[in-house]
């Protein structure tokens, strides 16, 4: 039995209080631990943030499927809905129309995880950049994300004897929607698919024809991108490619990516398929602002004013945000982390979030729950239980802290940030088809959940 009350029980420190951070701080403080949440903003900012609200999301609105049977990110909402995550819940009280996709009103999803972190007796709020942890914090969880300030990036090269992994992502431009010709365009989903709050019209649609992509294709090749010294060495993470390195990769390539033209047809001209199209997702909740669905760039912004107005619909496109360049950061976690994130040198330190080599907003929490539960679990003398391998929360941590080394490739710096997705799961057995199999996967990780959160309440109680 627990024998600590939480006067007695030291807190925990958690630094940044993004998606990870504050979804830590969370778990920790509904097991009856405190918390000290330490946060930068709004005093000091990074390149991209915009207020000082917890869990502020930095580019798209969207936390992509919410198909709990047959994607793996639809399954992770799936796990976090049950370990009774604060950002699902923000996320499903604002969430917006967007066929299949689980999107969220930016500001009141922000809003709602940072009232309800004011709200939590046992978080207690500091708003201070972090330089250094002091050495009695006897438990700290690093949650500082992509854009990690200098200073602590200094500090936990320093911790981990290692020059942090740097790369870049790019981000994609907002368009006001009453700038939009919608006697081009049209409202659509793909094969009008209708999501968690969609109607299955939920993507304005702006059609290209041949020659308009070929020249669309010949103005990207020849505009001017923002140039980095440091640039050229530094890989891309695949999944956010800028539209004009896909471009640079063939000229068909943005045809089979964002500018795919399937399971839309033009109200317009319903005999002419259109040969690529470009899709804008609903980005606030007034409906009056929305983005340019995998438009991430790095060209010059009056570059991509006069380009993006050459797509038909968008010649007089106004535009709320324009594309840019961010820097990444990570650690080499398979090599520096144990299985329950704990610096193997300095096991009072964890970390949660991108910073561990995780992909996306919904993948950096689900971290920041796991970090949270375990950080809290050490303080209240258990031993902390690592979800099944063949749960998603499993598949990811298992990414992260060595699976991807054991099972994919070994070799020094091969470690790379990812989404989740089915590849990092347990295969099945036998041969059905990838669809059944990808429901099996589903089923089966939800049932190994379940039999976990039952056995960590057991060992909670023993
Ligand atoms: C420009 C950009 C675009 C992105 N686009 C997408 C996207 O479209 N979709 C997607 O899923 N993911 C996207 N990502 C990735 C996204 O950042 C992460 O998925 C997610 O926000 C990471 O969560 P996190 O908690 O690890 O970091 P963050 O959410 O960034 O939170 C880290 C927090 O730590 C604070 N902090 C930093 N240093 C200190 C310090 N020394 N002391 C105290 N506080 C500190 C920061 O202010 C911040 O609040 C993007 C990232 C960037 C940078």
């Amino acid at each position: 039995m627990r024998s600590l009350r939480p006067a007695h029980l030291k807190p925990i420190h958690v630094v940044g209080g993004g998606l990870s951070g504050s979804e830590a701080a969370w778990q920790i403080a509904r097991r009856g631990v405190p918390v000290v949440l330490h946060e930068m903003r709004p005093d000091r900012s990074t390149a991209v943030h915009k207020s000082g609200k917890f869990a502020e999301l930095v580019c798209s609105n969207s936390f992509r499927s919410d198909d709990a049977e047959g994607s793996a990110i639809g399954l992770l909402h799936a796990e976090m809905r049950r370990l009774d995550s604060l950002v699902m819940r923000a996320a499903d009280t604002h969430k917006l129309p967007a066929g299949g996709a689980l999107a969220v009103d930016r500001e009141g999803f922000a809003a709602a995880i940072t009232a309800a972190i004011e709200g939590a007796p046992l978080i207690d709020i500091r708003r201070e950049e972090i330089l250094e942890p002091p050495a009695d914090w006897d438990s700290v969880i690093i949650a500082t994300g992509p854009l990690t300030s200098p200073a602590l990036a200094d500090t936990i090269r320093a911790l981990t004897g290692e020059t942090a992994l740097a790369f870049f992502d790019a981000i994609a431009p907002i368009v006001h929607r009453d700038s939009i010709d919608f006697d081009i365009t049209w409202f659509q989903s793909r094969y009008d698919k209708a999501g968690p709050a969609g109607s299955g019209a939920d993507y304005i649609n702006c059609p290209l024809t041949r020659a308009q992509y070929e020249d669309f294709v010949d103005a990207l090749l020849a505009g001017e991108k923002i140039a980095f010294h440091d640039f050229e060495a530094t890989p891309y993470f695949d999944g956010c490619l800028p539209i004009e390195v896909m471009a640079e990769r063939g000229r068909e390539t943005l045809r089979h990516g964002p500018m795919k033209p399937f399971g839309l047809t033009d109200p317009h001209r319903p005999a002419a398929k259109p040969y690529a199209v470009v899709q804008l997702r609903q980005d606030n909740k007034l409906g009056t602002l929305f983005n340019m669905v995998g438009f991430q760039t790095k060209l010059k912004h009056g570059e991509q004013v006069s380009i993006f107005r050459t797509i038909p619909g968008l010649a007089k496109a106004e535009f709320a945000r324009l594309g840019g360049l961010h820097r990444n950061t990570f650690i080499d976690s398979p090599k520096l982390l144990d299985d329950t994130l704990r610096l193997k040198a300095m096991p009072r330190f964890r970390f949660a979030g991108q910073i561990t080599g995780c992909e996306g907003y919904v993948e950096s929490a689900a971290i920041g729950l796991l970090a949270g539960r375990f950080a809290a679990a050490e303080q209240l003398d258990e031993r902390p239980l690592l979800p099944p391998p063949s749960t998603a929360h499993g598949a990811l941590i298992g990414h992260i802290t060595g699976g991807h080394i054991e099972t994919i490739e070994s070799g020094p710096r091969s470690f790379q940030p990812m989404n989740i997705n089915f590849g990092l799961f347990p295969p099945l057995g036998g041969g059905t088809t990838r669809g059944a199999k990808k429901q099996a996967l589903c089923a089966r990780a939800l049932a190994d959940l379940d039999a976990w959160i039952s056995a960590a309440v057991a060992h909670a109680a023993e």
